[in-house]
């Protein structure tokens, strides 16, 4: 939803940049991961290598890109720590360390940050084409390696990608059989049968499915029926599906393949769906399909936003519609409804505020679909430091505000939003008082946090200085503050004086992620009067929040 948001703003910025005489067909799109990206400013063809923006350019691809002002270098990075470092003007990059040559240097243009993109997605491991006719760059991820093994009586397939992937799950009855699609993906795996025989399944056989767009795929040939659970791990890009005999309700052995299951008749009509049920159950929950007869189901994941569909094939959704709407950390409601009528399909969709792993089984008449996320366990602490405080007002307006006040409500609205997301928080200093600023990132690292946000309003002795800024100091600071910034600037309109270096004691040496947001100044008359509105002051906080989220989605949580 978020993304979402941020797109729309953002291919609005750039279509009213668009040349005049420029029609909107041809300009060159660019195609990550099925994402057309919006980009900041029309890209280029130089040397055969598409110049783009890096705004926004890889966080379909799980990576993120800074231009670091200091030195004019370029770093991205992703998931499984890859990081590529680029340098403007430089015929150079480093991946990892190994330098590699470029065929065309970056540049900045208009303040604009352009990198060749084939080059640096290819650096990250991706497939890149670049279709002439068409005018657009395709980028997908990669599927690098294809493992099976049998442990404790369940098939454990193991799938590592150079990037996301989205997976489809079919399962089919009479005769038994599976498919897993991965979305998306390039297979670099050669194509072949993997013998299994065991937990219900007797080899597996790899493909490359489809190439436009791309789809690898995995079939099951069964011995028995089967359940599956699919496991897509945030902090790297290993998708494991762990397929088993299904459980009957009696804990009778299953069925041979063929048999119908218990009450079906046989030559009868669509399954008869007679409608869905939500059980939370603790930071996950569980869907309940109850229904009449086999279940033949497609599961699909999407993004923008993180979503399950489930598909029931020949079947028909009796309550007509259903919406099921609750108050929960990860799972945002489910919908359901009849999909189509020829041919009969149910579907039920999940929609959730991040991605997260599922298993599907069948018991009776009913499909559970059990949704839950294996890192909630070790969920990012997000730490927040309004400035100032206490004897300390920090800079006062022109017509008294003071800018410990204001920071504090900020935060606050902050720290709500982040919470609402399932995140934890930790607030440096919830009331008017004192905090010394040493102990200030400190209390954030003894507590395990992932990041640092400090939250200040600016001021200077020119009253007409307005808008925002973030600084950074280290590194691995800088992708942080170019997020929030990007948000600052895109969605609030206010002048944004982008990211800068500054050598604040709250940003030396904290270890993690630290930034300091100058949300607006608070010495300038009109940005007073916008920040003594609780509305501008929403939306100040709901920027930051989005550059925090969107961070931390490719960001590894910490070890537990
Ligand atoms: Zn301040």
């Amino acid at each position: 939803m978020k993304v979402v948001a941020t797109a729309i703003l953002a291919a609005l910025a750039v279509s009213a940049l668009a040349a005049p005489g420029l029609g909107q067909g041809t300009g060159i799109k660019v195609i990550v991961n099925g994402v057309e990206i919006p980009l900041a400013a029309p890209a280029l063809i130089n040397s055969g290598q598409v110049m783009a923006p890096i705004s926004g350019l890889f966080e379909p691809m799980g990576a993120i890109a800074a231009y670091y002002e200091v030195d004019r270098s370029v770093i991205v990075t992703n998931r499984a720590r890859a990081a590529v470092r680029l340098q403007v003007g430089g015929t150079a990059m480093h991946v990892n360390g190994q330098s590699r040559a470029l065929p065309v240097a970056p540049q900045v243009v208009n303040g604009v940050v352009f990198i060749p993109a084939q080059a640096v997605f290819a650096a990250l491991g991706a497939w890149t084409k670049y279709e002439e006719a068409e005018r657009t760059l395709y980028v997908s991820s990669q599927i690098t390696a294809i493992s099976a093994e049998v442990r404790d009586g369940s098939l454990q397939v193991k799938v590592a990608a150079t990037g996301p992937v989205q997976t489809e799950t079919l399962v089919l009855t009479q005769p038994d059989r599976m498919v897993v699609d991965f979305l998306h993906a390039a297979l670099r795996t050669p194509p072949g049968e993997m013998p299994v025989n065991g937990a219900g399944v007797q080899r597996i056989r790899t493909a490359q499915f489809q190439v436009k767009p791309y789809v690898s795929r995995i079939v099951f040939d069964l011995l028995a029926p089967v359940e599956v659970r699919v496991n897509n791990d945030a902090a790297s890009y290993l998708v494991t599906l762990e397929v088993r005999p299904r459980t009957t309700e009696a804990g009778a052995p299953p069925q041979p393949p063929g048999t119908p299951p218990p009450g079906t008749v046989k030559g009868g009509g669509p399954t008869k769906v007679m409608g869905v049920a939500f059980q939370r159950d603790g930071n996950g929950g569980r869907i309940t399909v109850d229904a009449t007869g086999p279940i033949e189901y497609k599961i699909r994941e999407f993004v923008y936003p993180d979503r399950l569909a489930i598909d029931i094939e020949q079947a028909v959704f009796v309550p007509v519609k259903q919406e099921l709407d609750f108050e929960h950390p990860s799972i945002i409601g489910v919908r359901a409804a009849q999909f189509t009528a020829r041919p009969p399909v149910a579907r039920i969709v999940v929609t959730l505020k991040r991605k997260m792993n599922y298993l599907v089984s069948q018991s009776g008449g009913a499909l559970v679909i059990d949704v839950n996320n294996q890192v909630a366990a070790r969920r990012h602490l997000v730490a927040i430091d309004p400035g100032h405080g206490g004897p300390d007002p920090g800079a006062i307006g022109p017509s008294g505000l003071r800018e410990a006040d204001i920071v504090l409500d900020i935060s606050r609205r902050v720290r709500d939003l982040l919470v609402r997301d399932g995140l934890r928080v930790m607030m440096i200093r919830e009331a008017d008082v004192t905090v010394e600023l040493a102990d200030r990132p400190r209390l954030a690292r003894d507590a395990g946090a992932s990041i640092y946000v400090s939250i200040h309003a600016n001021a200077n002795g020119r009253a007409t200085v307005n808008g925002s800024e973030t600084y950074y100091l280290t590194p691995q600071s800088l992708v942080l503050a170019q997020m929030i910034q990007d948000e600052l600037g895109i969605v609030l309109r206010l002048p944004s004086r982008g990211i800068k270096t500054g050598n604040f004691l709250v940003l030396r040496d904290s270890g993690i992620p630290s930034v300091l947001v100058e949300s607006a100044f608070i010495s300038n008359a009109d940005d007073e009067a916008r920040l003594r509105d609780g509305a501008f002051r929403q939306a100040l906080a709901a920027a930051i929040h989005r550059g925090i989220t969107r961070f931390l989605a490719i960001y590894p949580a910490p070890a537990p």
